[in-house]
């Protein structure tokens, strides 16, 4: 394992983990400075930029680092984490102007998102639009082009994962790229609180005020956070009033509408409703496809439409579409291997499909439901009938019971009437494969996930 190859796979990983702001303010110096692979495990020396970096990194991202490192070596990793700053990495481009002047539109533009902790990857080029999300894309473009004049707040509001951060950035980053000297402010509702927590400890709360309301731009992710936090809330209200009424532009992300964030202050509530309130769906099979399609070309990863079809069928949320997009480079990169379909097929079987859940369903309460679903007996779906009807009902069970809850292809033979583990394997290909073509089945499949307890 080449250990450059595997320090980009593992901070792909982690720019999917962690937020932006964590990310660039935590991963962007620090550096990989040796891996060792044992039979059992790696051990793998990370530098830190300063000290203050290696326990902000020993506190907060341990755990998300030996994942990343893990998932992309295969193998458990022990982490040693020194203050050393690279010498031999080019030195990170300056984000505070004084040094080297960009020299291109596109230098300046990438490099005020550094500034801004912007992700260049999320613009609206690489933002697929269909009918599903189409309303919220056409509010966030009108909103870069006139900031200020038409919806404010633009309120983007839906579940984790489905793009609502990205639109956001790609706002920051249309307005960036008219004018790269813009005053605009992107942060997330708990940086917000943090920071407003700071200032009034420090006495700089004067500052603080200063510097949120003097922005032409604000962007603020995640705002549910800020509820039932009574300074951060004031505060917010406050800059909120003097943006708009300096002509600037709110745009603000939650994972509920308004009306579901209990704690929040009414005065905020109103506020919000006042503006444009837009809900970022869920994407349909063909906006999952495309999502894919475009993440492969960041990554210049070759994939083609019938594996991206076979993926998007399978998994749900971008965020998982990214996840996998990152999985199956360091895949190709770090093993060398080759892009195939049995590669993408055995990775969606060791994909985690949904958030672990506290309360696991029993199997036995699956099968029920499976069978109730296709109208038959939970005996038939474990019983020897070749019927049409229940193999495909045995096989959906057995898809579940392996993609969605992880269980051993053992304990799927057992529990659909002691099959062998290659029953298991033939039955997962085959939804796996069916799914991508197939939108009865993906309907049937949604449903019957849509059912399923915890
Ligand atoms: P949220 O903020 O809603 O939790 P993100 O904006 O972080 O979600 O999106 C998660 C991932 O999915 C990101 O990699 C993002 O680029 C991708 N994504 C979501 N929707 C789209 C889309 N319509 N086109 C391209 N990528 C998308
Ligand atoms: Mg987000």
């Amino acid at each position: 394992m080449d250990p450059q190859t595997v320090w980009q796979s593992v901070s792909e990983n982690l720019k999917v983990q962690l937020n932006p702001t964590s990310y660039s303010t935590w991963f962007t110096k620090t550096f990989l400075l040796s891996l060792e692979e044992k039979s059992h495990h790696c051990l793998a020396q990370i530098g830190c930029p300063s000290s203050f970096a290696r326990e902000q990194i020993a506190k907060n991202y341990h755990h998300a680092l030996a994942q990343a490192f893990e998932q992309v070596t295969g193998k458990k990793t022990e982490l040693i984490l020194l203050v050393k700053q690279s010498s031999e990495n080019p030195a990170p481009p300056p984000s505070d102007g004084l040094f080297a002047p960009p020299t291109s539109a596109q230098d300046e533009l990438l490099h005020a998102l550094r500034y801004h902790h912007l992700r260049p990857e999320f613009s609206f080029d690489n933002f697929a639009v269909s009918s599903t999300n189409q309303m919220a894309w056409a509010a966030a473009s009108a909103v870069a082009k006139n900031p200020g004049t038409a919806y404010n707040p633009l309120f983007l509001y839906g579940g984790v994962g489905l793009g609502k951060t990205h639109l956001m950035q790609a706002i920051a980053q249309e307005v960036l790229k008219a004018s790269p000297s813009s005053r605009i402010i992107y942060c997330t509702g708990e940086d917000f609180t943090n920071e407003i927590v700071e200032a009034i400890r420090n006495k700089t709360a004067a500052r603080f005020k200063e510097k949120y309301r003097s922005a032409k731009l604000l962007l603020l992710d995640d705002i549910q956070f800020i509820a039932g936090k009574d300074r951060a809330q004031e505060e917010f209200f406050h800059t909120f009033n003097v943006i708009k009424q300096d002509g600037g532009q709110v745009v603000l992300t939650s994972d509920r509408s308004p009306h579901e964030i209990e704690l929040l202050e009414n005065r905020l509530r109103s506020r919000f409703e006042a503006g444009l309130m837009i809900d970022v769906p869920a994407p349909d099979f063909e906006l999952r496809t495309a999502i894919l399609l475009i993440k492969a070309k960041q990554h210049q990863l070759n994939l083609s439409i019938e594996l991206a079809k076979i993926i998007a069928a399978n998994l749900h949320s971008p965020r998982q579409l990214e996840g996998f997009t990152t999985r199956l480079l360091s895949e190709i990169q770090v093993r060398q291997v080759p892009l195939t379909e049995d590669l993408v097929k055995s990775l969606l079987n060791k994909t985690n499909f949904s958030p672990a859940s506290p309360a696991r369903p029993l199997p036995q309460e699956i099968i029920n439901l499976v069978a109730k679903y296709y109208s038959l007996g939970p005996r038939q779906l474990t019983g020897h009938r070749r019927l049409k009807s229940i193999v495909l009902a045995r096989q959906v069970t057995m898809y579940l019971l392996r993609t969605h809850y992880q269980l051993s292809l053992q304990e799927v033979g057992h529990l659909l009437g002691d099959r062998d583990h290659t029953t298991v394997i033939h039955s997962v290909d085959k939804i796996t494969k069916v799914l991508a073509q197939n939108s009865l089945l993906q309907e049937d499949i949604l449903r019957i996930k849509q059912a399923l307890p915890g």
